[in-house]
């Protein structure tokens, strides 16, 4: 069950990063962030763990860390979730995804994601015992759009949860209001329930932003939304992520959770909390997103630009730390005869071609789909480095022309 979809195997981010520190090469494949987050929120956490905030939490999450949820999703999306019965506080958004689809789907049931997809998805779906079904995420001069008919011929009477993930890992794509409405009709249409994961929310860039499709007609009663701090404040090991939607639903991901973790990092709660209120406050880190957002969308220039000037066209991202380009000029031209012909062949020798680390597109993709077989040449490259480290990275990948 879980080797045919590769489940059981280390993740493709362990395997890139173990590659990274062995050969000492540049990491542009595990998306992590090189610097801190916000000075007041690493604080609380050192002060938590002093003031002995060390045992159990509750399980549903501190109920000061559900209201910092419940007011950050008013705040933003004008969504109400009840801090008490409708939000819960899980290990990651990772844990947030499993226990949803491990709640929501087995055996005979459909879960649908778009492809590609983030890893985790295809290897829950294979733990639940669920069929894994995909719609197509296209490359396009303006961004990766979703494929509408690709979708409605994948969503049918069998389709028990659609997986969405808006800001997308890994094309940088951010869904349109068109997109959405189309996922929200099939969902009602199908009676499907919709769990989101939106870890990427504020990383999006030029204007565009970040629509949760709760918010659309008729959604909030189907939907569950996750989202996590990791991203958005620059702490991706503390692993504290949340789900909020209607009471049932997210009694049914709670009831998974107790067995999972049973609950949640006590002292990285109350930091989480302060970091959700920071945008509330006039203090020092206040417009901390704000910030995180202007130099991602700098970095991901400088990266895109490079890649291009490397002979590696990226397309463009509205969103998240990651952008995928292609690597067909590159293998069919200076790198023919080496005996690398596919983005997966190529991410393995370019520790040792030049010294960079990045992912194979089809990482994010099921084996054998018409999905992977179109990128099979394309790499996914991370841009929340610093810029000295993606001006070295780029120099390097430039010798390979
Ligand atoms: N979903 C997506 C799309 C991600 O990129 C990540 C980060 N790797 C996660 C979920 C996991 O988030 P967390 O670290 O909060 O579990
Ligand atoms: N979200 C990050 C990525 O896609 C890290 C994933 C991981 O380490 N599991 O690179």
């Amino acid at each position: 069950l879980l080797t045919s979809d590769g489940a059981t195997r280390p993740t493709i981010f362990a395997e890139m990063t173990a590659l990274a520190t062995r050969s000492g090469a540049v990491n542009l494949g595990q998306g992590f962030p090189d610097e801190p987050g916000p000075p007041a929120v690493t604080a609380e956490a050192s002060k938590a763990i002093l003031d002995g905030v060390n045992q159990y939490p509750p399980g549903p999450g501190t109920p000061r860390l559900r209201q910092a949820i419940a007011d950050h999703q008013l705040r933003h999306y004008g969504l109400r979730p009840d801090p008490d019965r409708e939000v819960l506080v899980t290990t990651g958004a990772t844990e947030a995804i499993a226990a949803a689809v491990l709640a929501l789907a087995g055996p005979g049931d459909e879960v649908l994601t778009l492809e590609p997809y983030y890893d985790s998805y295809a290897a829950t779906i294979a733990l639940a015992g669920a069929r894994h079904t995909r719609a197509a995420l296209r490359p396009g001069p303006d961004g990766w759009r979703l494929d509408l008919e690709s979708l409605r011929s994948a969503v049918g009477d069998r389709t028990r949860v659609i997986l969405l993930n808006s800001p997308h890992n890994p094309t940088g794509a951010v869904l349109t209001a068109a997109e959405l409405s189309e996922v929200a009709r099939l969902a009602r249409a199908h009676d499907a329930i919709v769990v989101t994961d939106e870890v990427y929310e504020h990383l999006t860039y030029d204007g565009v932003t970040h629509i949760p499709i709760a918010t659309r007609a008729g959604m909030a009663d189907r939907t569950l939304t996750i989202s996590s701090a990791g991203k958005s404040f620059s702490v991706t090991g503390w692993k504290i992520g949340w789900v909020s939607g209607p009471a049932p639903l997210v009694d049914a991901v709670r009831a998974v959770k107790q067995f999972l973790t049973y609950t949640s990092g006590a002292p990285f709660q109350p930091a989480v909390a302060l970091a959700l209120d920071l945008e509330t406050t006039d203090g020092p880190d206040a417009h901390w997103l704000r910030g995180l957002r202007a130099s991602l969308a700098r970095r991901r220039d400088q990266l895109s630009e490079g890649l291009r000037a490397a002979g590696l066209p990226p397309v463009p991202a509205a969103g998240t730390y990651f952008v995928m380009a292609d690597a067909t000029a590159l293998l069919t031209g200076p790198l023919a005869g080496t005996g690398i012909s596919t983005g997966a062949e190529l991410c393995r020798r370019l520790p040792e071609l030049c010294g960079v680390v990045a992912v194979p597109a089809t990482a994010f993709t099921t084996a054998g789909s018409p999905v992977t077989e179109s990128l099979r040449r394309w790499v996914r490259f991370t841009f929340v480095k610093s810029e000295a480290t993606i001006a070295e990275a780029m120099q390097r990948l430039t010798r390979l022309k």
